[in-house]
C-alpha cells in the first residue's frame, strides 16, 4: 500500500506528500480458508476498511455478538508514511468508545483539554472553557480527548480480538463488488492468491478514495478548494499551555492561520496554513519548518520534529448512503476539511448508528426496513457536517471581495463585542447531529 501511495502522492484522499511516519503495529496475514477450498465463502456482514469507522463498526458487531468479517488491504492501523491525521475526539465518540470497552486506554494515553483561545495578530480575540458550559457534567466522559488516531484504531483491534466473533483479515484487498436480489459478491486479492465472498450486507469503510462509489455508480456532490496546510508534529523543551490555540492571522505565519494542540506522547500538532500556490516540498523542508517554529516559539526553544507533512483537503458527500446491500460509512460517505474535528468523529457516529440496526435485523428483532433509516439519519448528519466545515473553510480562506471584508470586520468587532465573536469561525467542534427526518423515529410508520 505504501508503494501505491508513493505512486499517486495520495493517502486516503488527503494529499499528504511526504513524511517518514510513526512506527505502527503490524498484524499478521492469515490465509483465508476460501483460498484452499476454492469455493466462495458466505458471511452475513462484510466490512471493507479497517480505519476508524470500519473498526468501530467491527467492534460494535463483536459486542452485539453478531458475526462479521473485516477486510483491510493493509496490515496496520493509521496510514503508513503519513501523520496521525485525526487528533481530537468528542464526548459523543468517547461515550461510544466507553460502551465498546476502549475508553480506558484512550483516556490513559490521551490528553484532556477544555480551554480554547482564538487570536488575530497579537490579540486574543476570545476564549472559552468547556468546563463552564452547562452540558459539561452530563456525561462521565470529558468534552474532548486529544490522541493520535492510530492509537484508537489499535485499541479497537485489541478489543475486537478480546471479544471474538469478528474476523479481521489483513492484507485482503477488495478489487470488485457486485450485487443482486440474492446477495453481494466481493472479489478479494491477498498475498496468497485471490478469492470471493458472498455477503448479505457490505459496509464500505474504505475512506475517501472508495472504489465502491464507482462500482455502484454512486453520485457524489464534491468541491475542491485551493487551501494548503502543513502539519508539524513536534516535541518541545518548553511547553505551551495545554489548551487549543488557533490564530486566524498569525504574525509568525505571514498572517495566515495556525492551529496548536497537544496529543498523546507529549507531541504537539502545529498546523500552518500555507499560501494557496505553496510548493509542498519547499514548505515541508526541515530548515523551513524549523524556521517557522522558531518564529513562533523563539529561537531558544529546542524542538524535536516527529513528523512533517503538507496536505490539502476537499469536501465530498455521496448522495445516498445505502445502495441495495451496500452501506457507505465514514470518509467513504463524506469527506470534510479537518476544521472542527468532524471527519473521524462522524464516521464513528455512522458506525454506532448502523451497528445496532444491523444487529437487530440479523437477530430477527427488527424488519430489514429499519436499515433504511441509516441513510435518512446519517446522510442528514453528513450534509450538515459538509455545510458547517465548508463555512469554516471559507472563513479561513476567504475569497477576495465580500468574504474578505466580512472577515476583517468580524475580527475587528470581535475584539470588542461579544456578538461578533460568534462570527469568528475557526471551526465549529463536532456535535451529535440531530435527526429530523428518520422513518425509525416516525411514530406513524412513515404514513
Ligand atoms: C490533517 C487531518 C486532521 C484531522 N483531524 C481530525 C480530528 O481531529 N478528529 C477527527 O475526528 N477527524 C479528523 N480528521 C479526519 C479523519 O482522519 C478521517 O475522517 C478518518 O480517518 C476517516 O476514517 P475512515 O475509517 O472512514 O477511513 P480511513 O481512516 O481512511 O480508513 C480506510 C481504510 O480502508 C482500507 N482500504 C481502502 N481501500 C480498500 C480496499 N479496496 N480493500 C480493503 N481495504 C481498503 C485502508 O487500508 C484503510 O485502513 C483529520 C484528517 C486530516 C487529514
Amino acid at each position: 500500500m505504501a508503494e501505491r501511495y508513493a505512486e499517486t502522492g495520495f493517502t486516503n484522499g488527503y494529499e499528504f506528500t511526504q513524511g517518514s511516519g510513526y512506527v505502527l503495529p503490524e498484524y499478521p496475514f492469515v490465509e483465508p480458508p476460501e483460498i484452499k477450498s476454492g469455493a466462495p465463502g458466505h458471511h452475513p456482514i462484510v466490512i471493507v476498511g479497517g480505519g476508524l469507522a470500519g473498526l468501530t463498526l467491527a467492534c460494535a458487531m463483536a459486542r452485539y455478538q453478531v458475526p462479521a468479517v473485516l477486510l483491510d488491504e493493509d496490515n496496520t492501523v493509521g496510514v503508513k508514511g503519513a501523520s496521525s491525521r485525526g487528533i481530537c475526539y468528542t464526548q459523543k465518540s468517547l461515550e461510544i468508545f466507553h460502551r465498546l470497552g476502549v475508553y480506558e486506554p484512550i483516556a490513559a494515553k490521551g490528553i484532556q483539554w477544555s480551554v480554547g483561545r482564538t487570536f488575530a495578530g497579537n490579540d486574543e480575540v476570545y476564549s472559552f472553557d468547556l468546563r463552564q458550559q452547562s452540558a459539561y457534567n452530563l456525561s462521565s466522559q470529558p468534552p474532548f480527548i486529544n490522541i493520535q488516531q492510530f492509537y484508537i484504531e489499535a485499541f479497537l483491534v485489541d478489543r475486537i480480538g478480546q471479544l471474538g466473533g469478528v474476523e479481521l483479515r489483513w492484507n485482503n484487498r477488495v478489487t470488485a463488488f457486485q450485487q443482486d436480489d440474492d446477495g453481494a459478491l466481493l472479489d478479494i486479492t491477498t498475498p496468497a492468491g485471490d478469492y470471493r465472498i458472498r455477503a448479505d450486507y457490505v459496509v464500505d469503510a474504505t475512506g475517501s478514495r472508495s472504489p465502491f462509489r464507482q462500482w455502484v455508480g454512486a453520485s457524489v456532490t464534491a468541491k475542491k478548494g485551493d487551501d494548503r496546510w502543513c502539519i508539524a508534529d513536534v516535541r518541545f523543551t518548553k511547553h505551551p499551555p495545554v489548551e487549543r490555540h488557533t490564530w486566524v492571522e498569525a504574525p509568525f505565519n505571514e498572517n495566515r492561520a495556525v492551529w496548536q494542540h497537544l496529543m498523546g506522547d507529549n507531541v504537539w500538532r502545529i498546523d500552518y496554513q500555507m499560501a494557496p500556490n505553496a510548493d509542498p516540498d519547499q514548505v515541508s523542508r526541515e530548515d523551513v519548518v524549523r524556521e517557522r517554529l522558531s518564529r513562533q516559539f523563539g529561537s531558544d526553544c529546542e524542538v524535536e520534529i516527529v513528523w512533517v507533512g503538507p496536505y490539502a483537503y476537499r469536501s465530498e458527500c455521496v448522495d445516498r448512503m445505502r445502495h441495495g446491500r451496500l452501506f457507505f460509512m465514514g470518509d467513504a460517505a463524506k469527506v470534510v476539511s479537518p476544521f472542527g474535528a468532524r471527519g473521524g468523529n462522524t464516521g464513528i457516529a455512522d458506525a454506532d448508528n448502523l451497528a445496532w440496526k444491523l444487529a437487530a435485523v440479523m437477530k430477527g428483532r427488527a424488519a430489514p426496513a429499519l436499515l433504511d433509516s441509516y441513510h435518512e439519519e446519517r446522510h442528514e448528519a453528513a450534509q450538515q457536517n459538509v455545510l458547517v466545515t465548508n463555512r469554516t473553510a471559507r472563513f479561513l480562506r476567504p475569497a477576495d471581495g465580500v468574504e474578505k471584508v466580512f472577515r476583517t470586520a468580524a475580527l475587528s468587532r470581535a475584539r470588542q463585542y461579544v456578538f461578533a465573536r460568534q462570527l469568528v469561525n475557526t471551526g465549529r467542534m463536532a456535535i451529535a447531529n440531530p435527526y429530523t427526518r428518520s422513518s425509525a423515529c416516525d411514530r406513524t410508520g412513515g404514513q
